[in-house]
Order: structure tokens, then C-alpha cells, then sequence
């Protein structure tokens, strides 16, 4: 069965009640089709609520941007998986660069975290990807490979039909620098090697790799035309309703021809 495309935007530490109501506005009265393409929103904390109050979830899902790795506890300031689930999340990022860059998350916390959700039935964004240094030195296979099996390892087969992931190189994050398609496609076909080699065919077929670096409304069809390129996760321009609106399009006219190069 094809993959399901999906759009993200993770609008990071951004909004406010106002302009997180603005925007779903603007997105609810957009056509896609929802068989083929999902659209999901990452608010931060303080909108999750609000989004949700918002969206009809069967046609915009919602995500969380971070989780802790802790159960319900006296571990201030965290949120736990449980209340995602209860403010009625469907999904949550992990491992996002940021995350990995001004919080000194490592492969471990990544791990624990996105147990977490799955425990709780959430589905976790798995988030890796080299950065610039690295990728010149020629080690970016070897990043994304120990990332991912940082995250992951361990995980049966079941399990990682409740995970999608997401390539980001850290270069193209917030700097207008997007990765070429065939960068890109180059990079998730690596994935898709790992996912087989680890586990099986129908993992590696079966699970949703996003791209995420720059993406905007006029780059985002030749990305999503890749063979392995399962739908964006969106930055920058998913806080701006025009640009998410074109990256939407661009999702759907590449899941309704059917054909990706
Ligand atoms: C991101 O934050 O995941 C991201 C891809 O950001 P941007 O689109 O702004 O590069």
C-alpha cells in the first residue's frame, strides 16, 4: 500500500492565541484530500488546547513539539506523554535539532522520550540529520545511521508501524538552505537501507520519512517527488498561512498524480 503523505508544521517557540487561531482558520477553509495526504500542526504547549479546540482532528491533526522522558512526577516543568494523550494529541516530535543543539539531548533521551509515546499510544516524529561539518567531511550516512538506531533499537516490528521520521539536515534548518531533491532522496533512501537491514521489508515500505530543512511553497513539489520522500516537516514557513497553503498544494499535486520520480 502507498504511503500516506503528510505535511507538518512545527511552529516552534511561536504564537500566540491570536495568531495560532489565525492561522487553523486559513488552513481549515484549504481542500486536500485526506485518504492521501494528512496535515498535522505542532504548536507549542501553551496552544495545544486552543489547536485542538480548533481543528476537526480527522482533517488536521496535532502534535506536541517535545515530551518528557518522565513519567507523572515531581519533575517540574516537564510534560508528560499522559497529558498529551489527555489534551487529545495524536502526535510529538522527538529529537528535533534544537532539542539535540541548545538542550544536549542525546540518542538516549531521544529513546527514552519516544518510548514514552509510545506507551501512551502517541505517535512520535523521530527527527535526524547531520550537520553542516559533518556532512562535508562525508560522515552523514553515519549520523543519521547512529541516530537512528539510537532511537529506535530495540523496537519490534509492531512498534515501528507507530513511528515516522523525519530527515532534517541541521544546514537547511532555519537558514534558506534547503537540501537538492536528490540530496535528499539520496539520504532517505539510506534510511529506508536501515530500516531493512534492522527490520524487514514491510518496516522499511511501510514507515513515513518526512523531510524537513527550508521547505517552502516553491520547493516543496520536487522534494515531495522523491521515491522516499513521504511529505515535509515545515518550520519557517508553516507559520505563514500563504506558504504552508502552497506546500499543501504541492503534497497534494504529487500525491494524486501518483507517480514520484
Ligand atoms: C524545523 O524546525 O523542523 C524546520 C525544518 O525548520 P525550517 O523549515 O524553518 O527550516
Amino acid at each position: 500500500m502507498a504511503r500516506k503523505s503528510l505535511i507538518a508544521g512545527n511552529w516552534k517557540m511561536n504564537g500566540t492565541r491570536q495568531s495560532a487561531s489565525d492561522l487553523i482558520a486559513a488552513l481549515k477553509v484549504l481542500n486536500w484530500e485526506t485518504q492521501v495526504l494528512e496535515v498535522a500542526v505542532f504548536p507549542p504547549f501553551h496552544l495545544l488546547s486552543l489547536a485542538l479546540a480548533a481543528v476537526s482532528p480527522a482533517l488536521i491533526a496535532v502534535g506536541a513539539q517535545d515530551v518528557s522522558a518522565q513519567k507523572p512526577g515531581a519533575f517540574t516543568g516537564e510534560v508528560a506523554a499522559e497529558f498529551l494523550v489527555d489534551v487529545g494529541c495524536q502526535y510529538a516530535l522527538v529529537g528535533h535539532s534544537e532539542r539535540r543543539q541548545y538542550h544536549r539531548e542525546d540518542d538516549a533521551l531521544v529513546a527514552a522520550k519516544l518510548r514514552r509515546l509510545l506507551e501512551v499510544g502517541l505517535k512520535p516524529v523521530v527527527c535526524v540529520g547531520e550537520l553542516l561539518a559533518e556532512r562535508e567531511q562525508g560522515q552523514t550516512f553515519d549520523v543519521v545511521a547512529r541516530q537512528l538506531s539510537g532511537a529506535l533499537g530495540g523496537l519490534n516490528a509492531e512498534q515501528m508501524g507507530n513511528v515516522a521520521l523525519a530527515y532534517e539536515p541541521v544546514w537547511a534548518i532555519g537558514t534558506g538552505k534547503v537540501a537538492s531533491p536528490a540530496q535528499a532522496q539520496e539520504v532517505h533512501a539510506f534510511i529506508r537501507q536501515c530500516l531493512m537491514q534492522q527490520w524487514n521489508k514491510s518496516v522499511a515500505d511501510g514507515l513515513q520519512v518526512l523531510y524537513g530543512g527550508s521547505v517552502n511553497a516553491a520547493n516543496a513539489k520536487d522534494l515531495l517527488a522523491q521515491k522516499d520522500i513521504d511529505g515535509a516537516l515545515v518550520g519557517g514557513a508553516s507559520l505563514k498561512a500563504q506558504e504552508f497553503a502552497g506546500i499543501i498544494a504541492a503534497g497534494m499535486a504529487v500525491a494524486t498524480a501518483g507517480v514520484r520520480v
